[in-house]
């Protein structure tokens, strides 16, 4: 595929009827665009021009080439530019702006967001078509086969806009994205236009005149003729070889459209004040296109979650790769886990000894209480029947057999040499 880039023409006129130029049109290669403004006093202008300011302002900074997304995320942002302005200024409520914009991405291709009833034709090899579709009443009834096109030419309520900038905290942007070869010629139009002339007479004018900027003022020039009931904008872009680019070797499929934006009343806009700025239904959100912001937060929250993980893991580890002896009751029993647990795990018991506290000595006792921690069971199960031992043999070098205790009694078992009784009962050192 030949790289390409665009060659423009433009003109922009008040008309013969009207006593401002609400349009406002944008010439910023490689980003073109047409915005027509609607609004009580100078209301109109402002919110064309803050379309179009805001659009050059959010693809200016961005560098590199632009991909449709940019676009459209570009067209979402002067819609917000133009509501806020309204919500902040009553003077201004109720004031919208189409919105046309066309710009070269990869492929090369070209993309085109449409938000009203402005419009962008494609000619190739003297085919001449709208593009996009009108956001409009008349038009949308024209498509629904309720009245005919020619009705529609002279319908009462053909300036009825159904869709517009500004009017709306969100608003759904159409997208159409078009194959380019060199040779190629785009013409992007406010309504003035095709309210005075025929697609038939822009067709001619377009194939007639090879300059881009010699045919865009001639187009304003045969709408003045031919009434200039309203202000007359046009761009004309002509696809031209670029041998300053490299040829990307990506080839694309033809014209698709792409609906990326909330869907919006059927009712239109233009006639009411703005409601109020409350966030659209959460099913109407917009889909964006992650910022390199947001994948970086996902990234971080994904290691910071895999970092809890493999801790509460670690934890999990240490708190049960133990076992402890303590005391149930009597009974020396071998729990598993730490004594007293680790956070949220705690031990659980294993088994119960046959040796009671009335078989150990007492100074072994404290340290039963907190727990005794064994690598093993088998080490736990041996640790008791040392302790049990060590009994015996105490008892047994220092007692004669008559002070022998009963073995279920835990008061008066301890030989007079080891010290003074004590209370033998223990709670389990946690609950399992
Ligand atoms: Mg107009």
């Amino acid at each position: 595929m030949t790289a390409v880039k665009l060659e423009a023409g433009s003109a922009t006129d008040v008309g013969l009827v009207r006593s401002n130029n609400q349009d406002k049109l944008l010439v910023a290669e490689p980003l073109y665009a047409v915005a027509d403004g609607m609004g009580g006093a100078a209301a109109g202008e402002v919110a064309s021009a803050i379309a179009v300011q805001t659009l050059g302002e959010q693809l200016a900074y961005r560098g590199g080439s632009l991909s449709p997304d940019d676009l459209v995320e570009a067209a979402q942002a002067a819609n917000r530019a133009v509501w806020e302005k309204a919500v902040e200024h009553a003077e201004m409520r109720g004031m919208g702006t189409t919105l046309v914009a066309a710009t070269v991405v990869d492929g090369p291709r070209l993309a085109v967001v449409n938000v009203g009833d402005s419009r962008l034709y494609a000619m190739r090899h003297g085919s001449f078509q709208q593009v996009t579709v009108d956001h409009n009443l008349v038009a949308e009834m024209v498509a629904e086969g309720r009245i005919s096109k020619e009705e529609g030419e002279i319908h009462p309520r053909r300036n009825i806009m159904t869709r517009a900038l500004g009017v709306e905290p969100e608003v759904k942007v159409d997208i159409f994205i078009k194959d380019v070869d060199p040779g190629d010629r785009f013409l992007l139009c406010s309504d003035g236009l095709p309210r005075e002339l025929s697609d038939e007479r822009i067709s001619a004018i377009l194939r007639r005149l090879a300059d881009p900027s010699e045919a865009a003022k001639e187009l304003v020039h045969e709408a003045k003729r031919h009434g200039g009931n309203d202000n007359i904008t046009v761009i004309v872009l002509d696809v031209v070889p670029d041998p300053a680019a490299l040829a990307d070797p990506v080839t694309t499929s033809h014209e698709v459209v792409a609906e990326v934006s909330p869907p919006q009343s059927s009712e239109p806009h233009l006639a009411t004040a703005p409601p109020a700025p409350t966030p659209p239904p959460a099913s109407h959100q917009r889909q964006r296109r992650p910022s390199p912001i947001n994948l970086r937060v996902a990234a971080f929250l994904l290691a910071f979650l895999a970092i809890l993980a493999a801790g509460a893991v670690g934890v999990w580890y240490y708190a049960r790769s133990a076992y402890f002896v303590g005391l149930n009751g009597d009974s020396l029993t071998v729990y598993q886990g730490r004594p007293g647990g680790v956070l949220w795990f705690k031990p659980t018991l294993d088994h119960v000894s046959s040796v009671t506290t009335a078989h150990v000595l007492q100074a072994s006792l404290p340290e039963l209480r907190a727990g005794v921690e064994e690598p093993t069971v088998a080490a736990a199960d041996d640790f008791i029947s040392n302790l049990a031992k060590l009994y015996q043999l105490s008892r047994s070098a220092a007692l004669p057999p008559s002070t022998i205790p009963p073995s279920t009694t835990t008061t008066g078992s301890v030989p007079p040499s080891i010290g003074p009784s004590s209370s033998t009962t223990a709670s389990p050192p946690t609950s399992s």
